[in-house]
């Protein structure tokens, strides 16, 4: 390989002060699928009032400058430990991340939390304890809170709306703010996605929307609303498949910034890959991409990159991954990027349409799997569970013996992998 020390770090990006003050809020709602975001049927589109009518333009808050909706690809696996490792690194991860995803530890891998933390922004965190054992240390202050109990539609998001609350009372402690809501995964998981709990598991989510942005608004800072999923719901509630439905999530961008063009709802959306995420929030926030990311930024979203629109930054990410395609394929000696500069600086489309293919081809081939590795990784899996059930045993009697409490989770029959 050459370059080797530099290769995914393309020269021009660096931290960029001018974006410092900028807040940010990741809300992630686990399980949502993106007919619950995006459906033109009218009965779905009132369960979340507030976000249809902002992402269309037409809230009634002034402070909302910028809109963008866009449904993102996972890939399977569509469990929740892979998919936050792709969102934060722009990585596509392993089948073998099923099983840390019950035992998830600290990421090793650079990631767009990472990146935060060493450019000093301050991180809060609450909801899904998967992100605080993932990224120890990394968090201002958080609160994780368990995701191992599918019969807990209400406590969990009522203990992160609580911290929500106490965070919007306090801007100046934080720069970026994330959420991860479980309840709607658990309806999902228990009673399926047709549950009559869901409209108002929904309508209970653009509450929280709708806080956000009118605290936000009222700040006289630039701020940036991310509503996106983990991953979907199959059509009985479940996931961790390929289906369309546990495969495509919605993707909504609020904004005090004006997105250089809003697209208008009524047309067909744009897709993206789950990897663009880490892009995405590192260019608005001014840090670099977390290295190895094989995420893009679509040029219509120009408009929230720190600093305003440059074609050098985003084209030098897109030489980045045609020049990783060209080593995949073993092309890299015929590989000219200054060549490449020059034709992607006179034709910016076509360069962009390159790219988005040669990150296609990386993604196809991170998620290719063999059937000896995966053999070997159900192994292993087995030897974690037999190396946890003791434990897992210890855990079920103390909840029987303390199930009397008003807030103690019922029957052990309720873990699932989120
Ligand atoms: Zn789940």
């Amino acid at each position: 390989m050459s370059n080797q020390n530099n290769h995914y770090l393309s020269s021009d990006w660096h931290l960029d002060r001018r974006c410092f003050g900028r807040k940010t809020v990741l809300l992630l709602i686990d399980g949502m699928r993106q007919d619950m975001v995006f459906s033109s049927d009218r009965q779905s589109a009132a369960k979340m009032r507030f976000l249809d009518s902002a992402r269309r333009g037409k809230s009634r808050i002034a402070g909302i400058r910028g809109n963008y909706s866009a449904v993102v690809k996972v890939q399977s696996p569509t469990v929740t430990l892979p998919r936050i490792k792709c969102l934060t690194t722009g990585r596509v991860p392993g089948f073998l991340d099923v099983l840390w995803n019950f035992f998830a530890s600290e990421l090793a891998t650079d990631s767009i939390v990472r990146r935060w933390h060493s450019a000093n922004f301050s991180v809060q965190f609450y909801g899904d304890d998967t992100w605080t054992r993932m990224f120890l240390g990394s968090f201002a202050m958080a609160q994780g809170l368990p995701s191992f109990f599918a019969t807990d539609f209400y406590e969990v998001d009522k203990n992160v709306t609580e911290n929500l609350r106490e965070a919007l009372n306090a801007t100046s402690s934080w720069d970026v703010l994330i959420l991860h809501y479980l309840g709607l995964d658990h309806i999902g998981h228990i009673e399926g996605p047709n549950s009559r709990l869901v409209p108002d598991k929904l309508a209970e989510m653009d509450a929280v929307v709708e806080s956000i942005v009118t605290a936000l608004s009222s700040q006289p800072v630039d701020w940036l609303l991310v509503v996106t999923s983990d991953h979907g719901m199959s059509d009985l509630g479940g996931h961790g498949g390929a289906s369309p439905a546990e495969t495509r999530t919605p993707l909504v961008l609020l904004s005090s910034v004006q997105l250089s063009s809003s697209l208008d709802p009524s047309i067909e959306l744009p897709e993206l890959e789950q990897t663009d995420m880490a892009n995405l929030l590192t260019s608005w926030t001014g840090v670099q991409p977390p290295r190895a990311s094989l995420g893009l930024l679509h040029p219509s979203l120009g408009g929230l990159a720190c600093g305003g629109f440059s074609n050098s930054l985003l084209s030098n990410n897109w030489l980045d991954l045609l020049e990783l395609e060209a080593e995949l394929n073993s092309k890299s000696e015929a590989f000219n990027r200054s060549e490449r500069s020059k034709r992607c600086a006179e034709d910016l489309n076509y360069c962009y349409s390159e790219a988005r293919q040669a990150q296609q081809a990386l993604v196809y081939a991170s998620a290719e799997y063999s059937l000896p590795r995966m053999l070997i990784g159900l192994g292993l899996g087995c030897l974690c569970c037999l190396f946890r059930l003791p434990t897992l045993l210890q855990a079920v009697g103390m909840m029987t013996a303390k199930s009397n409490g008003p807030n103690e989770f019922q029957s052990a029959d309720d873990r699932h992998f989120d």
